[in-house]
């Protein structure tokens, strides 16, 4: 059974790509401490994915010092940035009118039936149809001649 026969037989819920959420918005609307708050959380959970990538295993299965560390590190700062967001973000800002969580504004187009994007296309390669269909999801009647 191929990935487009699965995608047919559930029935997903169409995404609500034009609601989106938007990253910019929300920390220009943070008091100072708030967005402090945030950009440590954050910084350190770039930290700790730099030491999680350095000597990752050895052979008989025993992680590395620095990689162990990074790890614990990283579920802190997880922790932290979590706790921060909940405690700026009303839960219902981050949800869009269809109850869904709102797609972050950095995505770019999104296929509203598959939820390709253009760095993450369809297996055989896809197009836009329209700002929100990709060609692998468009009904036939739904594909202009040229497009
Ligand atoms: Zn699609
Ligand atoms: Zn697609």
């Amino acid at each position: 059974m191929s990935g487009r026969e699965r995608q047919i037989q559930i029935a997903f819920r169409p995404l609500n790509v034009t609601d989106r959420w938007d990253s910019a918005a929300i920390a220009a609307a943070l008091t100072p401490e708030q967005r402090l708050d945030l950009s440590v959380a954050a910084l350190d959970l770039v930290a700790a994915w730099s030491c999680t990538e350095v000597d990752h295993l050895r052979t008989d299965g025993v992680i590395s010092p620095i990689s162990r560390a990074g790890h614990e590190a990283a579920n802190q700062a997880t922790e932290q940035l979590l706790d921060a967001f909940v405690a700026m973000v009303p839960r219902d800002d981050m949800l869009a009118p269809n109850g869904q969580p709102r797609i972050p504004q950095n995505l770019g187009l999104v296929c509203e039936r598959c939820g390709c994007t253009e760095n993450d296309a369809c297996e055989d390669g896809c197009s836009w149809v329209t700002d929100c269909v990709c060609r692998s999801c468009a009904a036939p009647w739904e594909v202009t001649p040229n497009g």
